[in-house]
């Protein structure tokens, strides 16, 4: 397609690891368990679930701020730039957040890029067994350039 780019997964993803309050113990304990596989990936996080992460499971964790004081739209900034390709965000349906907006903003841009995202303990199950965590993955996103360059030339 000739508006969109062909960009690449490499066979190290950089995965990104949230949890909202209600679901930090669940997504330590999916840590844990799957600490073999997560050792051979860069790992970072929201700052709270980071440090829980790090303290618990002894896997390096890089922390960006806490969810409600930015973390979530640090992650998204990172998608964009390329810098994240991988996201699994075990995130609370029974209880609400007040940095909302932040979450919907990250699944959105995560949307845009195609980048993978697990938002529970099954579906992160799935996509840590796929065969794709130790290749490359070549994926097709807008072309951004093309975009901006069309769009000057047209409004
Ligand atoms: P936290 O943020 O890891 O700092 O708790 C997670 C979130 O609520 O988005």
């Amino acid at each position: 397609m000739e508006d969109r780019i062909t960009l690449t997964i490499g066979r190290q993803k950089n995965i990104a690891l949230i949890a909202h309050d209600g679901k930090k113990a669940e997504l330590i304990d999916w840590c844990e368990r799957n600490k073999d596989i997560l050792k051979h990936h860069f790992l970072c996080g929201t700052g709270t679930t980071a440090r829980m992460i790090c303290d618990k499971t002894g896997l390096p964790v890089k922390g960006y701020n806490s969810g409600p004081l930015g973390g979530d739209q640090q992650i998204g900034a990172k998608i964009v730039e390329g810098r994240i390709d991988f996201i699994v965000f075990f995130s609370d349906p029974l209880t609400a957040q007040p940095h909302d907006p932040d979450v919907k903003a990250l699944m959105r841009i995560a949307q845009v890029y195609d980048i993978p995202m697990a938002v529970n303990k099954a579906s992160a199950d799935f996509m840590l067994s796929s065969d794709l965590m130790d290749k490359e993955y070549d994926h097709e996103v807008i072309d951004f350039g093309k975009n901006i360059a069309d769009r000057a030339k047209s409004l």
